[in-house]
């Protein structure tokens, strides 16, 4: 008997490790992606305990991932009416030291084109080009068309594809996600001496804006910021070098105390995410 074919729409991160455990239990998945290539665009992804243990089933993986351990949170505020440590937490830590599997951090871009990499080797194919434009489904199957003019039919089809999912709007209509006012300044940044080789984030809260700081291997670590602005449209892409440059200049984060305004300045990239 054939087996069964399955249309997996995306190819961020569900989309490839859900494409691996398919073909290891005998299905034929097809990875489709609106994009031509695996995306340079994203900061970093702390994958947590139960995250974790996905990856570990996929033989080989995790050694080529070197994750970074994240054990402790530091937190700190910079009001200046109440600057200090405001405390610390180590149940990430607790977690590994139970389950023998905590939370790990890597640049985005490494896991995903690792996932896209070892689904590839297993023999998924990826179809990139490809986005899902709409689909209909009877009792036996379902047919997908996509932007490039392409159809395909299959037994099931999967949407992998994200926040703006196509896949889930086709199949139960619009319902556009609400936007609650808060958007996300992010960079990477070489790892000050005071992070460098430790397991420990930080989480530093300022007058209505807050930052995280989260080690991304030995010598580099990610920040993101959140604070409010108007409405606009999510691409994770890195913004251009004038930007960044009046970023890493004017922004109040880069006067913050307990080393994190140096992290903005310093930093390589600068990403906006919506
Ligand atoms: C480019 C990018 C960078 C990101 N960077 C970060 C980051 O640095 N840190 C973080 O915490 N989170 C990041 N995220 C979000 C994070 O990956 C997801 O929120 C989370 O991991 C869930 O994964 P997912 O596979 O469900 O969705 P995603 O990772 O968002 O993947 C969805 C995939 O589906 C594709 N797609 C969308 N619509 C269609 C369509 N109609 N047809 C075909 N393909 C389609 C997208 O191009 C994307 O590759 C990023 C997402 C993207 C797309």
């Amino acid at each position: 008997m054939e087996p069964t074919k399955v249309g997996v729409i995306g190819a961020g991160m569900a989309g490839p490790a859900l494409a691996l455990f398919l073909k290891a239990k005998g299905y034929s998945p097809i990875v489709y992606e609106r994009n031509n290539k695996p995306s340079e665009a994203g900061l970093g992804i702390g994958v947590q305990q139960g995250g974790h243990q996905v990856l570990a089933k996929i033989p080989g993986l995790l050694e080529h991932l070197h994750g970074w351990p994240r054990d402790e949170w530091h937190f700190y505020s910079v009001v200046e009416e109440d600057e200090g440590l405001l405390g610390t937490s180590d149940s990430e830590g607790k977690v590994r030291e139970r389950k023998g599997l905590g939370t790990i951090c890597m640049r985005r871009p490494i896991l995903q084109q690792r996932l896209v990499e070892f689904a590839e080797k297993a023999g998924v194919p990826f179809k990139w080009g490809h986005k899902l434009e709409s689909l209909q489904q009877d009792d036996e199957r379902v047919t997908v068309s996509f932007a490039n003019g392409a159809r395909e039919t299959f037994s099931f089809v999967v949407g992998c594809d994200g926040l703006h999912s196509n896949t889930r709007a086709c199949l139960f209509g619009e319902h556009p996600a609400t936007y609650v006012g808060l958007c996300m300044w992010g960079g990477v940044s070489p790892a000050p001496d005071y992070l460098r080789g430790k397991s420990v984030a930080l989480d530093v809260y300022g007058n209505g804006a807050s930052m995280i700081v989260i080690p991304m291997d030995e010598t580099t670590v990610m920040w993101a910021t959140t604070q409010s602005e108007p409405e606009s449209k999510e691409t994770w892409r890195t913004v251009d070098e004038t930007v960044a440059e009046e970023f890493k200049k004017s922004s109040p984060y880069s006067k913050w105390g307990f080393g994190v305004g140096e992290l903005v300045r310093d930093s390589t990239s600068i990403t906006k995410v919506f």
